[in-house]
């Protein structure tokens, strides 16, 4: 990297076409289209725009969406939930956050079972994906390391850093990338000193949800950032890394929404063919 280079910002569009042309393939070749009921809280407005969102998305992977809103309360939730479980038709099941009060999301996906479950957290995945062997992992994980490959090609002997311990994001990639044989501190609130693990690392994963946490004291010149936060902020979506402190620093900083949005959203529908796959072979 040359001392006066350009930062670049990318998005997650080619990725996502690619993963969603191979989706259209195989779905197309199935008896009936993989369908997905996504539960949702129908008065939320942000709720409401991600699904059709992702709605007009599935067209180009050949996935049948269906919308229902969340039962008034959390009995009837898990009654619903297993009524969808049994249905031959549904071959996945999306529940929207944020979930109806006291429902723990963990506690939803072992009602519906591990073969309807495309968020990866049933223990069973969970489970695969901590022992190294073929899971279905959260679409968030996996889009990330698929950009982190795509931007760094082989991981192997890389050190990264992730900021954010969640279960879709931090714990699952932090698996995925050591099968990747890559060097991985995992970083979140309670870390003391963020700087002396980000400023070693060749690529940094943040999904912390805080603006501006990444500026010109945490990034190595010519590092990797891969932004996966999704800030609601007075100036519009802003992720975790302050691009215009990183300009000239980083060498590619993945655009917000559109770098890991896309790629999960492509992730989230090769998820959803999977289940369906699977239930076709049990049939
Ligand atoms: P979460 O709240 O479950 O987890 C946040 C993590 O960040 C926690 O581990 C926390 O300890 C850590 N954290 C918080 N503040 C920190 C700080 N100052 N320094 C270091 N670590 C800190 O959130 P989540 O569901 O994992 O989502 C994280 C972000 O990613 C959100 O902005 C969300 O909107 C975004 N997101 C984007 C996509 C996408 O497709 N692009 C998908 C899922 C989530």
């Amino acid at each position: 990297m040359g001392p006066n280079f350009m930062t670049s910002i990318v998005t997650g569009f080619e990725i996502a076409a690619g993963i969603n042309a191979e989706t259209l393939k195989r779905s197309s070749a199935m008896a009936r289209p993989p369908c997905c009921t996504i539960l949702l809280d129908q008065t939320n407005a942000g709720m409401n725009a991600y699904t059709e969102r992702l709605r007009s998305m599935a067209l180009q992977a050949g996935i049948k969406l269906e919308t229902e809103t969340y039962p008034a309360n959390a009995v009837d939730l898990f009654e619903r939930i297993t009524v969808l479980r049994d249905d031959p038709v549904v071959d996945a099941v999306a529940t929207l956050y944020p979930l109806p009060s006291g429902v723990e999301p963990v506690d939803l996906a072992l009602a519906l079972g591990p073969d309807k479950d495309i968020d990866g957290l049933h223990p069973l995945h969970a489970g695969r994906l901590a022992l190294g062997v073929p899971s279905r992992a959260p679409a968030t994980a996996q889009a990330c390391l698929l950009m982190a490959q795509e931007l760094a090609g082989s991981l192997k002997g890389k050190k990264v850093t992730i900021i954010g311990a969640s279960r879709i994001v931090g714990r699952p990639l932090a698996q995925m990338l050591l099968d990747q044989e890559a060097t991985v501190s995992i970083t979140h609130a309670a870390t003391r000193d963020l700087p002396s693990y980000t400023l070693r690392s060749d690529i940094i994963i943040t999904a912390a949800g805080v603006p501006k946490l990444l500026d010109a004291n945490h990034v190595a010149k010519g590092a990797i950032v891969i932004d996966v936060a999704i800030n609601r902020t007075a100036i519009g979506l802003v992720g975790d890394a302050d691009q215009a402190a990183l300009s000239g620093i980083a060498s590619v900083i993945t655009h917000v929404p559109d770098g890991i949005g896309p790629v999960t959203t492509a992730c989230l529908f090769r998820n959803i063919l999977e289940a369906a796959e699977t239930a076709s072979s049990i049939v």
